[in-house]
């Protein structure tokens, strides 16, 4: 069981540089979190698994990478402009606003303690605005896309007729989105730049309730697959007053987020054809499907899986999160943190340690290290006593240790140290690279 709280996740993040604050020299930007060396690791790691049983592994998925500022028209045709949008409210004494719905409106305000005393709820609209060239009028008005799903309705057809996939098939996207959301919070839960990745899935109409039912098993899988909990994970069909405006059904997969709850991790949407129908109707484009085996014509559903990138690295790191009690060499018990990540998530797959500073290890331990970075990303520490050094690396989940000692320059022998059991084996060095090999799991 994990043992996280948000604020413990925060603290290890900052204290081994995973995430931090942006621009912190100037005392932050709200809600916004840059992502350090092991930080970037974990997250690239998140994506490409994602990447490789979404994409790389099926016939047919297929990539795309769209462009982050698109024709305005894009978010008149798809709804956002008019309906993307949460209701915000507004306390009367402490002037601090809400979102409607995150708020118990009959309670006083969270943040004065006064009230309640509210403003009547209004649309507020998420996307960021900005102008395209040196003119800032609103001809020129361009938004930070608020999804990155609108690309891959809008690249369709080209999509389609140069990969030559026929239908049932997807578009695969990672990137960035920008939403101005009323109350970011939560750590990197929920920002207002974070990053997606999306799938829309373009099916024959009659056939979109077994598709979605097929993309809620496939998409549980892959987290449980990459060791997340299953007791953690859950999935809940939203009601009909929450659907979004293009939703047929919609389920979310929910991860039960300490302190917050069971809250949406991903979203799963059977969007039907309102998006392609939409884009067809504003472009005055023919965006349908010709179907050459049963010479039909029609416009494609779409079973969209949307995922945060961010919000999906938290989940995997609170879920692997763990203090236990750790025997020391002297005998003692020493509470020890680690970071149980599978290991195709783990931001260093093997550490290497000479056991101590003198110079007579260093020529071999830079070798192996050298040669085990030729396969795996591979940190060398010599800083600190053996038993620190291996709390650093519990610390941030890296799956082997390998110690370099002075009988290693003897009997060509290093000692092997597996994070989950602590346990040690003396491998030959001529068997090292196969012995990791074999025992990492990527
Ligand atoms: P919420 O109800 O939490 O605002 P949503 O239903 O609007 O989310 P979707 O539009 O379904 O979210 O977006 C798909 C996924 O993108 C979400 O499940 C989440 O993982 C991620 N996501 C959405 N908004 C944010 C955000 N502000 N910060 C980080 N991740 C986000």
């Amino acid at each position: 069981m994990s043992h996280a709280t948000i604020e413990t996740i925060v603290n290890l993040c900052k204290r081994r540089g995973i995430v931090f604050p942006s621009s912190e020299i100037y005392g932050g930007l709200r809600s916004a979190w840059d992502w350090g060396p092991l930080g970037i690791e974990l997250k690239r790691n998140v994506k490409n698994a994602w990447w490789h049983r979404m994409v790389h592994q099926r016939d047919d998925v297929v990539g795309l990478e769209s462009s982050i500022l698109m024709s305005p028209k894009v978010w008149e045709a798809s709804g956002h402009v008019a309906t993307f949008t949460d209701p915000l409210v507004e306390c009367t004494n402490c002037h601090h606003r809400f979102r409607a719905d995150h708020i118990d409106l009959s309670r006083n305000c969270p943040d004065c303690g006064q009230g309640p005393s509210w403003t009547e709820p209004r649309q507020f609209n998420l996307m960021f605005k900005t102008h395209m060239g040196p003119v800032e009028d609103s001809s020129h008005a361009v938004y930070l896309r608020p999804e990155t799903a609108q690309g891959m309705f809008v690249d369709f057809q080209t999509v389609q007729s140069t990969s030559r996939k026929k239908i049932p098939f997807g578009i695969a996207q990672q990137g960035k989105s920008f939403r101005n959301e009323i109350t970011p919070g939560n750590f990197v839960f929920r920002t207002r730049e974070f990053e997606q990745m999306e799938m829309e899935f373009f099916v024959k109409p009659g056939t979109d309730d077994k598709w979605l039912d097929y993309w809620l098993k496939e998409r549980v899988d892959w987290f449980t697959d990459l060791g997340m909990t299953p007791d953690n994970i859950r999935l809940r069909e939203h009601e009909s007053d929450e659907l979004s405006h293009y939703a047929k059904r919609t389920y979310d997969i929910e991860y039960q987020f300490p302190g917050m709850g069971w809250s949406e991790l991903e979203g799963i949407a059977n969007r039907t054809d309102f998006d392609l129908k939409a884009h067809a109707e504003h472009s005055k484009q023919d965006l349908s499907y010709f179907d050459s085996e049963t010479e039909e014509r029609y416009v494609p559903y779409v079973i969209e899986p949307a995922l945060g990138v961010e919000r999906a690295t938290l989940a995997f790191l609170i879920d692997a999160y763990r203090e236990e009690e750790a025997p020391t060499a002297s005998g003692k018990v020493e509470k020890r943190t680690v970071l149980r990540l599978h290991h195709k998530l783990a931001p260093s797959k093997v550490a290497v340690l000479p056991l101590s500073k003198n110079a007579d290890l260093t020529p071999l331990a830079e070798k192996l290290a050298a040669e085990i970075r030729s396969k795996f990303v591979t940190d060398y520490d010599v800083a600190g006593s053996i038993g620190r050094r291996y709390r650093r690396q519990d610390e941030v989940g890296t799956p082997f240790c390998v110690t370099v000692d002075f009988d290693s320059l003897e009997d060509n022998q290093v000692t092997v140290r597996d994070r989950d059991s602590m346990e040690q084996e003396r491998i030959s060095i001529g068997e090292l690279l196969a012995y990791l090999e074999k025992r990492l799991n990527l």
